[in-house]
């Protein structure tokens, strides 16, 4: 079963398409959504595997005439060594026109088809969904999720410690 984005979700991802260096208290501000939301949404949108990363957006306009053959490699590392292309000015304006498109793409009631995290085959019923600190994670089954919990144990026991110590700190 599919995770549909809601009007939280959409409202967040606009926001962060303006501008994703935004803090979550800045969206907050700007949708009207907790920023305790904010911050629980987004993450689960990363752990969903949806947004995969946010990055800096370049103004080649602003590169140097004399040094304009920059190899679009080192800027972001898309393409292997066999493939290697010199940037061209398009490049700038292709990746403006992707956003757009992906703008366009963005809208309530989009499905996200969910992963198991432990099988990493298709959930196609209800998602079993296991929570600690920040995380969440989902899984096809009963037995993925207690075998997912079986197997790092010890790693979800520390960030649970490491993320209390953070809020009593904070409070
Ligand atoms: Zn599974």
């Amino acid at each position: 079963m599919p995770l549909h984005l809601d009007n939280n979700d959409i409202a967040i991802i606009k926001s962060l398409l303006k501008d994703g260096r935004k803090s979550f208290r800045q969206i907050s501000r700007e949708t009207g959504i907790t920023t305790p939301t904010v911050k629980a949404r987004f993450e689960r949108l990363v752990n969903i595997g949806f947004i995969k990363g946010v990055l800096p957006v370049f103004d080649f306009g602003k590169v140097n005439n004399t040094d304009d053959v920059i190899q679009l490699q080192n800027i972001n590392k898309v393409k292997t060594k066999k493939e290697k292309k010199y940037f061209d000015k398009n490049a700038h304006n292709n990746l403006l026109k992707e956003v757009d498109k992906i703008k366009e793409q963005i809208t309530n009631g989009l499905a996200i088809d969910l992963e198991c995290d432990y099988c990493h085959g298709p959930v196609l019923g209800k998602p079993r969904v296991l929570k600690f600190a920040d995380f969440e994670r989902f899984f096809c089954c009963n037995s993925c999720k207690r075998d997912y919990s079986e197997k790092y144990k010890g790693r979800i026991e520390s960030i649970k410690r490491m993320y209390e110590g953070k809020s009593e700190t904070e409070s």
